[in-house]
C-alpha cells in the first residue's frame, strides 16, 4: 500500500470521534513500518487492549476504521477463519472486531462485525513472515491471488461500514 504518516491515518477516520483519533496510540515500531508489503494498516492500540484500527486506501482515499475487540477465546484446540485473509488460526488468534458504522447509524450504535486475525497482521500471514499455529485447508493460488481476494473483502467491510441503514 501507498505509505501514511501518522496525521493522515489520525484524519483518515469514519467512525469515531474526533478526540478518539486524537488519543489513539500507534505502535512502538511505526517508523519501521514496511508498507510496501502491507494490503492494510492495522493494529492493536498499546495502550487500550479491546482497540484496534485499520486503514486501508479505498476509492483512492486511506480510510480509517476504529474497531472493539471482543474479550479473546482461549482456547487453542479449536479453529477459525479470518474474515479478511482467510487464514485458518487456533481460536486464541482470532479475535471478534465489531466497527460502528460511519455517521448517524453509528452514533446510533449499529455496529458491523467479523472475525479477524487478533494481530491484524494479515498481510503478513499471506506473505508467510508469520505463520498460523491451526492446520490450513489445502489451497493453491498466488500471492496475488490470496492479496486480491483480501483487498475485495477489505474493501466490502469498508463499504458497509459507510451504509446507512
Ligand atoms: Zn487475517
Amino acid at each position: 500500500m501507498e505509505p501514511l504518516g501518522q496525521d493522515e491515518i489520525r484524519k483518515s477516520f469514519v467512525n469515531c470521534s474526533r478526540g478518539e483519533a486524537k488519543g489513539l496510540t500507534f505502535p512502538a515500531d511505526f517508523d519501521e513500518t514496511r508498507w510496501a508489503d502491507l494490503d492494510y494498516f492495522g493494529w492493536r492500540d498499546p495502550r487500550a487492549v479491546n482497540r484496534a484500527y485499520l486503514v486501508v486506501w479505498h476509492q483512492g482515499e486511506p480510510v480509517g476504521l476504529a474497531l472493539r475487540a471482543a474479550t479473546q477465546p482461549t482456547s487453542r484446540s479449536k479453529s477459525a477463519m479470518c474474515g479478511f485473509c482467510q487464514t485458518v488460526q487456533v481460536q486464541s488468534d482470532i479475535t471478534l472486531f465489531s466497527a460502528p458504522r460511519a455517521g448517524k447509524s453509528g452514533r446510533e450504535g449499529n455496529t458491523l462485525g467479523t472475525y479477524a486475525c487478533s494481530n491484524l497482521a494479515c498481510s503478513r500471514y499471506l506473505r508467510r513472515e508469520l505463520k498460523s499455529e491451526a492446520i490450513q485447508p489445502q489451497e493453491s493460488g498466488s500471492l496475488e491471488y490470496h492479496v486480491s481476494r483480501l483487498e475485495t473483502r477489505l474493501h466490502k467491510f469498508v463499504d458497509q461500514v459507510f451504509e446507512q441503514r
